[in-house]
């Protein structure tokens, strides 16, 4: 149990079915100086557009079911939701619902549930998984490494030592869409509060 996905899971990920990335919230850049090969194969490569609506995948996102759009959490301004393109599993974003696309330009109101909902999200990963530290952030503009820098998220990326012994071993016998929706069934059941 846990390690390295073993060779059989890694061709077993290789072939699974490719998925439209506009059909879920992402942001693939924020972490392109690590290759990880595995987090590519089910993304066809579209690009996410800086118009709000269909386009913007962090707009798009609250309009689908929450597992469909891998939601975890809906505040009443804000919201969470799972990386399509996670660095470690359980790796979240917390977004405005408005189409924004700097921290300054967030609302008194909005910005007290952005923190709110980074706050419980960091609680729901400690009780869903027990990481050992935490990366939580945000890339302001393409030159500091957003993917789609115009709609405001913010990451928070569970660290495990080794990042290795994660949300137990279901990478080895699941292709990542469907682990995807096993983390974020297990962090909506561990939502504080
Ligand atoms: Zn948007």
């Amino acid at each position: 149990m846990g390690g390295a996905p073993t060779a059989n899971a890694l061709r077993s990920t290789a072939m699974a079915t490719p998925e439209r990335a506009a059909d879920f919230a992402g942001s693939p850049d924020a972490f392109e100086r690590l290759w990880t090969p595995h987090r590519m194969v089910y993304i066809d490569g579209d690009r996410p557009s800086a118009e709000a609506g269909e386009g913007c995948p962090f707009c798009a996102a609250p309009a689908r079911t929450d597992a469909e759009g891998l939601i975890v959490a809906r505040g009443r301004l804000c919201y969470v939701v799972l990386n399509l393109y996670p660095y470690n599993p359980g790796h979240a974003l917390i977004c405005p619902y408005r189409h924004v696309a700097r921290y300054l330009d967030l609302t008194a109101p909005e910005l007290e549930e952005f923190t709110e909902l980074t706050r419980a999200t960091i609680q729901a990963l400690e009780s869903a998984s027990s990481p050992m530290g935490f990366n939580v952030g945000m890339n302001q503009g393409a030159v500091a490494g957003a993917g789609v820098q115009a709609h405001l998220h913010q990451h928070v990326v569970p660290r495990w030592g080794g990042d290795s012994n994660f949300l137990p071993v279901i990478a080895q016998t699941k292709a990542l869409p469907a682990l995807l929706e096993d983390v974020r069934s297990r962090l909506q059941a561990a939502w504080p509060g």
